[in-house]
């Protein structure tokens, strides 16, 4: 089994990087901003909570998201692997991530970072907000959503770090040469 943790900021590719490295590898997915944006199409108490944390660019509560993840990951331990996009985003999430996976025998190999400067991430997500609508894709909410990830989600580099699970790749250049990039270290596991 391979279980990966692909991190990174709001903008550093995380969806089209998980999409590659999912055909590659045959990994099962769990975006957790996916699910609430399914949850709010389909107009759920928990959908109509989170939109307004979303809009605000902050995060939703840790007890949410790990019941939301708890509930996907259980029956599916015959999964070749796992890919967790946008999750955890706090200490406590990667606690509680490490928990549940130990229940069912099985633990993160490794985190994959994407590194991406400030400013590119700012022009990226503005053209996200203009192709995709995505309504949390508007400068201040972006500004706020990386300020968010720079105070309680890198923090977790250093979670991973101590278990040297942490691999920091460049997310600069074209879509192929980044997934070589992240296929070349999960190779040399
Ligand atoms: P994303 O699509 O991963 O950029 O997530 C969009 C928004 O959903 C974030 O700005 C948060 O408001 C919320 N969200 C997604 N994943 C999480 C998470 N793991 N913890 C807390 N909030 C999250």
């Amino acid at each position: 089994m391979l279980n990966i943790v692909l991190f990174g900021p709001p903008g550093s590719g995380k969806g089209t990087q998980s999409e590659k490295l999912i055909d590659k590898y045959g990994l099962t997915h769990f975006s957790t901003g996916d699910m609430l944006r399914a949850e709010q199409a389909a107009n759920t108490e928990l959908g109509l909570q989170a939109k307004k944390i979303m809009d605000r660019g902050e995060l939703v509560s840790d007890e949410i998201i790990i019941g939301m993840i708890r509930n996907k990951i259980k029956g599916q331990s015959d999964a070749k692997g796992f890919i967790f996009d946008g999750f955890p985003r706090t200490v406590a999430q990667a606690e509680a991530l490490d928990s549940v996976l130990k229940d069912l025998g099985i633990k993160i190999d490794l985190m994959l970072g994407l590194e991406v400067e400030k400013d590119e991430l700012i022009d990226r997500l503005l053209k996200r907000g203009k192709d995709q609508g995505r309504t949390d894709d508007n400068l201040e909410t972006i500004e706020n959503r990386i300020n968010v990830y720079e105070c309680q989600t890198l923090p977790l580099t250093g979670y991973y770090d101590a278990q040297n699970k942490y691999r920091g790749v460049d997310g600069l250049g074209g879509i192929d040469d980044i997934f070589g990039r992240l296929c070349g270290i999960i190779e040399s596991l």
